[in-house]
């Protein structure tokens, strides 16, 4: 076959290429690098456990309905133009391939994304003709659907009314960030109007209260700083409930093109550092009572990347400390560089047993993190 012909592709082959693609998009609590997590089998590629609301854990069945697109956000493999090969499912054989896998118990979810094909509501028409199709086979499982930058208030509620979750994706805090990266969206209409409405759509005490919407930055692609990204994260989690934010970083050589707010000293690794260190501080203000506004950051805005967060607030913050084990209660113990929920747990079960803790070492075995909780303690 001469080397410009493409062979068709079968439903097999685009499944593969669009299970592939899906990578790319974090919001769902799966894994994302190519050996994390995953389920090995020659076709299991599109398998990835994650996390369900309820804290129980599922195998989610993970893809795009297509990758061709009208967009051209410039961190993007996919945009329209760039060098990639396209092709589309229709909902029904992504229906049909959901349920071949679900009835065997390979999976127990599905997490359904797309680019724009066309434009934002023609996308999301197949997005939810594909949630309805499963649901009208009595499938009452989770499913994920992505919202398309843009979509009219009608197709985003319906997604609702059908869906156990739902993400759009952010990329980056503000307007003037995001004209960097992108010039076919429109940042208050397409992405902050939308999350807006689908957090009413699911405040508590709504219809659809039970509906999770997760949300997702792209680290690097613009000149946006950690402290406005930190910042943008307490508005999402306090005033629009949304339920987990996501950080991708943006790496150069993964089809993007070169973009204008990029920091030319800063390679890939520094770039997935720092994409770590925001995981970290959303730890911080989800589970161990930061405000955004305690989370120190440089002059120019940064996080620290070779210091973790929790321990540059507390050298930043001497007078907190020594806390006592034996005495202090779970919100200052929490603020001890590391020490965990679980450690923590564990030191208040130590004590409700009245029994005297001399030593970290009497509560588990040392490691090199609870090391460096020593020097800001005391019994
Ligand atoms: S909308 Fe943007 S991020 Fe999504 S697939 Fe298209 S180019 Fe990529």
């Amino acid at each position: 076959m001469p080397p410009f012909i493409r062979k068709a592709l079968d439903v097999g082959d685009k499944l593969a290429l669009l299970a592939s693609d899906s990578r790319y998009d974090l919001a769902c609590s799966c894994g994302t690098r190519e050996d994390e997590h995953r389920r090995r089998g020659s076709d299991d590629r599109w398998i990835y456990p994650a996390a369900l609301p309820d804290g129980r854990t599922t195998y989610l069945f993970k893809t795009l309905l297509s990758n061709a697109c009208v967009n051209d956000c410039k961190y993007c493999p996919l945009r329209g133009g760039a060098d990639a090969r396209r092709c589309s499912l229709k909902p029904e054989e992504l229906a049909d391939i959901f349920l071949s896998y679900f009835k065997v118990g390979k999976v127990g979810g599905l997490f359904l994304s797309s680019a724009v094909e066309g434009s934002p509501d023609a996308t999301m028409e197949k997005l939810n003709r594909a949630a309805l199709l499963l649901r009208r086979q009595q499938f009452r499982g989770y499913i994920h659907l992505k919202i398309i930058p843009g979509a009219s208030d009608e197709a985003i509620r319906q997604s609702v009314a059908l869906a156990s979750a739902v993400s759009l994706n952010i990329e980056t805090p503000g307007a003037h960030n995001f004209k960097h990266m992108c010039a076919t969206k429109d940042y208050a209409r397409d992405i902050v109007r939308p999350i807006n409405l689908i957090s009413r759509l699911t405040a508590k005490g709504s219809r659809f209260a039970r509906v999770k919407q997760t949300t997702q930055f792209v680290v690097g692609a613009s000149s946006e700083t950690d402290r406005e990204i930190i910042d943008a994260c307490a508005t999402l989690y306090k005033k629009l409930s949304l339920q987990r934010i996501y950080f991708s970083a943006y790496q150069r050589g993964a089809g993007a093109e070169s973009l204008p707010g990029e920091r030319s000293n800063e390679d890939n690794a520094a770039m997935l550092m720092r994409e770590h260190r925001l995981y970290q501080v959303d730890w911080l203000l989800r589970k161990y009572g930061f405000e955004a506004s305690e989370i120190p950051v440089g002059a120019d805005g940064r996080l620290s990347l070779a210091l973790d967060p929790k321990e540059a607030w507390a050298r930043a913050h001497p007078e907190f400390f020594p806390v006592n084990v034996n005495c202090d209660d779970r919100s200052r113990l929490l603020r001890v560089p590391g020490l965990g929920q679980t450690f923590i747990s564990r030191i208040l079960a130590f004590r409700r047993n009245r029994s005297r803790i001399s030593s970290l070492a009497d509560v588990a075995r040392p490691t090199k993190l609870l090391r460096r909780a020593e020097g800001y303690v005391t019994f």
